[in-house]
């Protein structure tokens, strides 16, 4: 049973795993037929390397020839992203206080009461029905 083309084909690529080189090895030291298989191969593939294919460099018109509105539009674009996003970061910086005082109020009152206690009388009562007139 000879190599497969296939086989041979990794093996003379040496994309085979090292099991299937060994196996592929051993075969190759006691055949002549896959030898010279093996070695028309290799021809082929140094054939195959050797080819340099003319292909003209194709100059893309994509840079050069873009309309001037087009870069006008996305640099705007680029203004107004960098502006939105500078935006949120500053609203995002000022907005970390907490929303409300009523702890810190809390805690003013709660030392002043320790301090002096007779300092904080209550407000005198207002009678809104009679301060309005
Ligand atoms: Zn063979």
């Amino acid at each position: 049973m000879h190599v497969t083309e296939d086989d041979l084909l990794k093996f003379a690529l040496e994309t085979c795993n090292d099991a299937e080189a060994q196996a592929i090895s051993e075969h190759l030291a006691a055949c002549d037929v896959c030898r010279e298989r093996l070695a028309r191969m290799r021809d082929d593939i140094a054939t195959i390397a050797g080819v340099r294919p003319e292909v003209e460099r194709i100059a893309l018109p994509f840079h050069s020839q873009r309309p001037k509105v087009w870069r006008a539009v996305v640099r705007m674009a680029a203004v107004l992203l960098i502006g939105f996003v500078s935006g949120l970061a500053a609203s995002r910086w000022v907005c970390r206080c907490p929303a409300t005082v009523v702890p810190q109020y809390a805690s003013v009152v709660a030392r002043s009461m320790a301090e002096s206690p007779q300092a904080l009388t209550p407000a005198p009562a207002v009678d809104l029905a009679s301060a309005s007139h």
